[in-house]
């Protein structure tokens, strides 16, 4: 049995938000170290605050400025912080309803340990000394025993005002591909593209995935498919993304490789974008010590029949 493969994997965009009149307040407010909620038509001070009344639906824009001081609702302690968390030592992730709040805000309490957190606990905002209009502008909470703190009743007018954010997102972990595709992979090491036949249906599935979708069946029969292909279908991009060091447009297509019945997908170069067409015939190109062909670019050959490859759009 072949090694099955393992690697660390990270999924990682940037997604930036605008932020609506609402939510513009909350964070702004923030910046100048004023915490805002909305209140409802019957008088509940939403903190964070939202923009309709999850009870009516109704639209919500009166701005409250509450307290930094309130009431740890519910806690879970946190023993190992991960990168991006709020604090790098131990800590509490909390529910705190601010004193004037009848809704608790999710953050994180700096506390030495488990045992000095409990629901009921008095805390208060400890504030970055940096801020930008975040919700890390409040850096934690800490435990807090004075007197609730008297809002200054902000209006939530603000100079300035921040209109959008962009929140990393970012997924980080370990991928297994399974046997199917580790012996996939493990070919176009050495640049040949390997498929399983279903038994069944006789279909040749590239990348594998151990079985086929269609008979429910595994699939274990070794099938070595391409190197050259069929343009199937493609979509011409105008968006660059970012780390990406390929200029706009380009084109990304799927691509049937000759032998196989599913199409993979790859960026198609070499012939100006407007020319890529279904049917296009392609080979890949490889770079020195990649694991995957850098792009596929026209053979020169005839067009492929439409009927060669109507069932691998
Ligand atoms: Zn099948």
């Amino acid at each position: 049995m072949p090694e099955v493969l393992k690697a660390p994997l990270v999924v990682e965009f940037p997604f930036a938000r605008s932020l609506g009149p609402v939510q513009s307040a909350f964070l702004t407010g923030l910046r100048e170290r004023v915490v805002l909620g909305v209140r409802t038509t019957d008088g509940r001070s939403l903190v964070p605050p939202v923009e309709y009344d999850p009870v009516t639906a109704e639209e919500i824009r009166d701005l409250v400025e509450v307290a930094p001081t309130g009431t740890v609702t519910t806690w879970a302690w946190n023993h190992e912080p991960r990168r991006g968390q709020p604090l790098d030592t131990p800590f509490a992730w909390v529910l705190v309803r601010l004193d004037g709040a009848d809704t608790a805000l999710l953050h994180a309490l700096d506390a030495p340990g488990p045992d000095a957190v409990r629901t009921g606990l008095r805390v208060r905002v400890r504030w970055a000394e940096e801020r930008t209009g975040a919700i890390t502008d409040i850096a934690c909470f800490e435990p807090y025993d004075g007197d609730p703190a008297e809002p200054a009743g902000h209006t939530g007018e603000f100079e300035d005002v921040v209109t959008g954010i962009v929140a990393p997102a970012r997924l980080d972990y370990t991928y297994s591909p399974g046997r199917a595709q580790s012996a996939y992979i493990n070919a176009l090491a050495d640049r040949r593209n390997v498929g399983e036949r279903c038994p069944s249906c006789r279909k040749v599935y590239v990348p594998p995935r151990g079985a086929c979708p269609t008979c429910g069946l595994a699939t274990s029969e070794q099938v070595e498919v391409g190197p050259r292909g069929t343009v199937t279908t493609f979509c011409v991009v105008n968006i660059k993304a970012k780390n990406l060091d390929i200029e706009v447009p380009y084109v990304y297509g799927h691509i049937a490789l000759d032998g196989a019945d599913l199409a993979l997908h790859g960026r198609i170069a070499g012939i100006p974008y407007d020319q890529v067409r279904m049917g296009l015939r392609v080979e890949p190109v490889w770079t020195e010590g990649a694991r995957y062909p850098d792009h596929f670019r026209p053979t020169g050959e005839p067009d492929a029949d439409y009927d060669t490859y109507k069932e691998l759009l």
